[in-house]
């Protein structure tokens, strides 16, 4: 099955798909994106991944373009690839123009995405966690706007492999857990789970508010306030959640173990409800 990228209108394999040098995304970084995932063939929560998209695209005062059209193209994508697991990449630059700080008037939106099958976090860290360092957040003042500006993550991510750890958990400088480089964070400390509030400092991860939901649905007490390292190390559980990572608990940080430093129950019994509902088509 072949893995395909969408180009402006027009479907080719990933590797003949091309932009223009002068695509503003590319010289400046001026682009969103998101990242939507499929089970099963049904799409993981699309509606608020577009809503999502489209506030991305306001916030930079991008040119509007119709939810219908993405959605025609990842219609087709996802029919011409036929992957049952699917992860399609949404990507929309301001445009192309030659280069210039100063934004030039009326050019096209360019639109790009790509499908591939879901890359899975490996069983072995499901099941027994995964490891992570804190890293000081040098990221702009817009997280929560899904811009395809991904050094400081992309930089942090490494920082973490090369320290033997699965990721980066970015820390204001004040101490402020704000999230993963690619993915939201809740503690768990006695009854109580915790994650950052929406702010300009994190992305507004739809994960995130389904996990949310979750725990109100399930009684589990959550509230979203701030907390420092401090609490994070001293945390009976941490958990990452994101589109592909789902649910997945951190079992040591910093080199520090949290909790008894094995996946602890609440992250498990979340991880098992989010991933069942999904499986089942209901969270579309
Ligand atoms: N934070 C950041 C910085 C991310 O890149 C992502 C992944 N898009 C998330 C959080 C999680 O968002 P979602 O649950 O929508 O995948």
């Amino acid at each position: 099955m072949p893995e395909l990228a969408y180009v402006n209108g027009t479907i080719m394999p990933i590797e003949q798909a091309m932009v223009p040098i002068e695509d503003r995304g590319y010289q400046f970084g001026d682009g969103v994106y998101e990242f939507v995932a499929s089970y099963q063939g049904r799409w993981f929560m699309l509606d608020a991944h577009l809503d999502r998209l489209e506030r991305s695209m306001r916030e930079l005062a991008f040119d509007t373009i119709p939810r219908s059209e993405i959605k025609v193209a990842i219609r087709d994508l996802s029919e011409r690839s036929g992957y049952p697991r699917a992860g399609i990449y949404i990507q929309i630059s301001r445009g192309v123009a030659p280069r210039n700080h100063a934004i030039t008037p009326d050019i096209p939106p360019q639109i790009i995405m790509t499908i591939r099958p879901v890359k899975e976090i490996p069983e072995e860290m499901r099941n027994n966690g995964a490891t992570a360092i804190t890293v000081h957040d040098t990221r702009w003042g817009r997280c929560d706007t899904k811009t395809v500006q991904l050094l400081a993550n992309s930089l942090a991510k490494q920082n973490a492999l090369d320290s033997d750890c699965d990721d980066a958990i970015f820390v204001s400088d004040q101490g402020i857990v704000r999230e993963g480089t690619s993915s939201n964070l809740f503690i768990v400390t006695g009854d109580q789970l915790t994650t950052h509030p929406l702010t300009n400092s994190i992305l507004p991860g739809i994960t995130r508010k389904v996990v949310l939901d979750l725990c109100k649905t399930a009684n589990l007490d959550v509230k979203e306030s701030f907390f420092k390292t401090e609490a994070l190390y001293g945390a009976d559980e941490v958990f990452l959640t994101g589109t592909v990572t789902e649910v997945l608990p951190l079992v040591c940080v910093d080199q520090k173990p949290i909790g008894n430093g094995k996946v602890g129950p609440v992250s498990r019994r979340i991880y098992t409800l989010l991933h069942k509902k999904a499986m089942a088509g209901e969270l579309e």
